[in-house]
């Protein structure tokens, strides 16, 4: 089967493949490590991992850059406010972003390049478009592009250019609307006020690179172009990808990038979370109220990319209950002692896996892979209901589920080690006793003793099992 994807440019579906017949060069836009990732940016995030899994799973090798930037308006206020070079300032919050997406389980890209180390790359290209006057010097000595002498500006945010021909002019900002279409800064003439002692040499002078080409230049030297899969939030398509899309194809004279992907935002109450709303949790927030890191990953992965996902803690409580069902029936799968093969469980798993694959490949649906998926639970409970399955039936579930969790990695597979408190095992044995006795009371209310301290006792094939309490 193959993939198709949403391409912003084209605004159609298309196929898939390695332009160069051997791999999927993939770019996708990383953090600016000015402040922690907000769960909205490991929303993108969590999407491009699918993608990249998704490939990885109908065989495709992938090559994967995802840049660091270190440089633009924001990292450089926080260094000059706190009074520290820009390297210290943003060490913790690379640090950081390494250690979420670990806890994410978020596939790591094969490079992550930092824009402190492209500067070179950077002059480069700006240098070759002064020559092909397609930059300029403004009179405030920075360099700009000039986005008439680029005659498919606006192609992939869809934009007339037509209405701001007359009186445009341009922005030195790394971050603005559609309202403020202007020629871009490429780089910033140094000014001591606003950069304190942050400033690179380069042939037009002191200063630093404006954002957007810090991208352009890493993704052609590390990928070379043509790129295949480009992608990052909606809030990128303008003006950064339009941006990188126009700097590139003038220095290069060829497409940089054949399919461009977007995921929609993370939303609270209607507004897109964000550093400068205020509305805004950190991944560190969720975990230190108890939440896990596999139900964050649930709750941000399970919505279709090109919808808009509201985050709620109702939503985060519903995926906890949704990775709960897949844990009993692991468990529940675990306790079967039957040495014998039925096969009833092959059929589900050749029709899951074939419906899995099939809305994953249209446009990475994944509510409707994860709903088939859900399909599949049902079924399989219910064959064990009617003992109808085998040891050799499980080591074919579990091995399948292993392969599912090759995309989603998030299934509960491996038991947690758990302590168990002397007081918890003690109150069971009493429970066990009590049940001999037939003291019913007796017994439950132990049971609620033990819910109290955190857990539960699940009575299995084998015997009255403890484990820690989940909600
Ligand atoms: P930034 O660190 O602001 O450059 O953002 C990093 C990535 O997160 C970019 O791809 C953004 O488009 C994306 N992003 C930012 N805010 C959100 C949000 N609320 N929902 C989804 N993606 C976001
Ligand atoms: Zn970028």
């Amino acid at each position: 089967m193959s993939l198709k994807l949403f391409n912003t440019l084209s605004k159609k579906k298309e196929e898939i493949y390695p332009q160069n017949g051997k791999y999927i060069k993939l770019y996708t836009c990383g953090p600016t490590v000015y402040d922690y990732a907000h769960i909205g940016n490991f929303r993108t995030y969590i999407f491009e991992d699918l993608l990249k899994r998704t490939l990885r799973f109908l065989g495709y090798e992938v090559l994967h850059v995802m840049n660091i930037t270190d440089i633009d308006d924001k990292t450089i206020k926080g260094a000059i406010n706190n009074n520290i070079d820009l390297k210290r300032y943003v060490e913790p919050y690379i640090k950081a972003f390494f250690e979420d997406i670990k806890k994410l389980n978020i596939n790591f890209a094969d490079f992550y390049p930092k824009a402190t180390d492209y500067i070179g790359e950077m002059i480069k290209i700006i240098a070759a478009l002064l020559d092909k006057e397609i930059a300029y010097r403004g009179n405030d000595g920075s360099i700009y592009f000039s986005i008439k002498n680029f005659s498919s500006y606006g192609k992939l945010s869809h934009l007339k250019l037509e209405n701001i021909e007359e009186g445009y002019s341009r922005i030195d900002l790394d971050e603005y609307e559609k309202e403020n279409i202007s020629d871009f800064v490429l780089w910033k003439a140094y000014d001591k006020k606003r950069d304190g002692d942050i400033f690179w040499e380069s042939p037009f002078g002191k200063g630093r690179p404006g954002w957007h080409i810090e991208c352009s230049a890493m993704a052609l030297k590390i990928l070379k172009d043509p790129i295949d899969i480009h992608c990052g939030g909606v809030d990128n398509i303008f003006p950064h990808h339009e941006n990188e899309i126009a700097q590139s194809e003038s220095f290069t004279g060829r497409e940089f990038v054949k399919w461009w992907v977007h995921c929609e935002h993370l939303i609270v109450e209607g507004r897109k979370m964000s550093k400068s709303l205020g509305n805004f949790y950190i991944l560190r927030d969720l975990l230190s109220k108890g939440f896990k890191a596999e139900e964050i990953r649930f709750e941000l992965l399970s919505t279709h990319y090109r919808s808009n996902l509201n985050f709620t803690f109702e939503g985060l409580t519903a995926a906890r209950k949704n990775l709960f069902k897949i844990e009993e029936m692991v468990r529940r799968l675990k306790t079967i002692d039957i040495d014998k093969y039925y096969g009833y469980a092959d059929r589900f798993i050749l029709n899951t896996l074939e419906g899995f694959e099939k809305a994953l490949c249209d446009d990475l649906n994944i509510s409707k892979a994860l709903a088939v998926f859900f399909e599949f639970i049902k079924d399989i409970n219910i064959l064990c209901d009617k003992k109808n399955i085998g040891k050799k039936d499980v080591i074919n579930i579990l091995d399948f589920l292993k392969k599912i969790d090759e995309v989603l990695a998030f299934l509960p597979l491996e038991e947690e080690e758990i302590d168990i408190p002397k007081e918890i095992k003690e109150a069971l044995s009493k429970r066990e006793k009590a049940r001999e006795r037939k003291d019913w009371k007796e017994a439950d209310k132990i049971r609620d003793f033990i819910f109290s301290k955190g857990f539960v006792i699940e009575d299995t094939e084998k015997g009255a099992v403890i484990k820690k309490r989940k909600f």
